[in-house]
């Protein structure tokens, strides 16, 4: 019998030789599926379900957020990040308030230091929506920077029935100690908004420091190899879920890397699609090195496209 096609076509990625790059959707909520032609999900960022919200949202509350996302992805991986509150993410309910740095202090899974009980209920709910769903539920921390901090997420997130867990890597130290941290998750996925503005001590917003969070950066590049070797080695997924998966010329290098997943706002997908389709999997290692090889963004990018 002959499948008839979706709607939406082939969500699948993969370069000129079949070798699989999944493509995933960045989402805030269930809305921003609608017309998707994604694999899945690589990044529900959970706080933006709940940025107005004074009090922390009940149990139930989340549960029923989180099924419906869920829902619109029965048979598909769907990646939950835990809130990441702080910094450029502030939440009423969670945020600290009382620091001089809010990008080098409480955010992320360290909010788990002083409300532990706010990453408890989310976790229950993650678990309660994903016991209902058709989905392939997996879970994940934001700006873990230990081992030790990983293996705290995975036991609670294990505890709680979750089976498939990973970590952001975004923080350079958690960059360098990837093949220790994949001795404690499943997975991991470098959001490369935060692993630039850490790695290069620069503001994320800051439009003057551009050229330092320029994700074509070759240190950039250079820890995210780091990691997707740790990956191959260990035989588990890395994949990026930073907003530089959505440059199709980009994208080939991240494949050429070994990164095995790219996450990024449905809009981007069909043009990071074709790039990746137009290049085997042996011409994206060689973009990769070429860019790895260059001394700046400005070069790696003249590389790759003479390439
Ligand atoms: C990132 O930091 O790259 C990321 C994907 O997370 P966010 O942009 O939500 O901080
Ligand atoms: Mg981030």
């Amino acid at each position: 019998a002959v499948t008839a096609p979706t709607d939406n076509g082939d969500p699948r990625g993969s370069t000129a030789d079949g070798h699989r790059i999944a493509l995933l959707a960045n989402i805030g909520g269930a809305a921003e599926l609608a017309g998707a032609c994604v694999e899945g999900v690589g990044l529900f960022r959970t706080e933006l379900l709940f940025q107005h919200h004074v009090d922390p949202p009940g149990l139930d509350e989340q549960v029923t957020a989180y099924e419906q996302v869920f829902a619109a992805m029965p048979g598909r991986r769907v990646v939950v990040r835990t809130f990441d509150a702080g910094s450029d993410k502030p939440l009423p309910f969670l945020s600290a308030g009382d620091e001089p740095n809010p990008a080098l202090g409480i955010r992320g899974l360290r909010v788990v230091r002083r409300r532990a009980e706010i990453l408890g209920t989310q976790i229950a709910a993650i678990a309660a929506a994903a016991r209902s769903s058709q989905a392939r539920v997996e879970v994940m921390a934001p700006m873990v920077t230990t081992v030790a901090e990983a293996a705290q997420f995975a036991a609670l997130c294990r505890d709680a029935g979750l089976a498939t867990v990973g970590v952001m890597i975004e923080v350079p130290a958690a960059a360098v100690r990837a093949a220790q941290i994949l001795g404690a998750v499943d997975f991991l996925s470098i959001g490369t908004n935060d692993l630039s503005q850490y790695a290069f001590a620069a503001d994320r917003r800051s439009g003057e420091l551009a050229d330092l969070l320029d994700p074509w950066q070759p240190a950039l590049l250079s820890l995210v190899a780091l990691c997707a070797a740790a990956g191959s080695a260990a035989g588990r997924p890395v994949g990026v879920c930073g907003e530089a998966a959505a440059d199709p010329a980009f994208a080939v290098v991240l494949a050429g890397l070994g990164v095995t997943s790219l996450s990024m706002t449905p809009a981007a997908v069909p043009p990071v699609r074709a790039a990746l389709a137009a290049y085997t999997l042996e011409e994206a290692r060689m973009a990769a090195q070429q860019a790895l090889a260059a001394t700046d963004p400005a070069a790696a990018r003249a590389a790759v496209s003479r390439f």
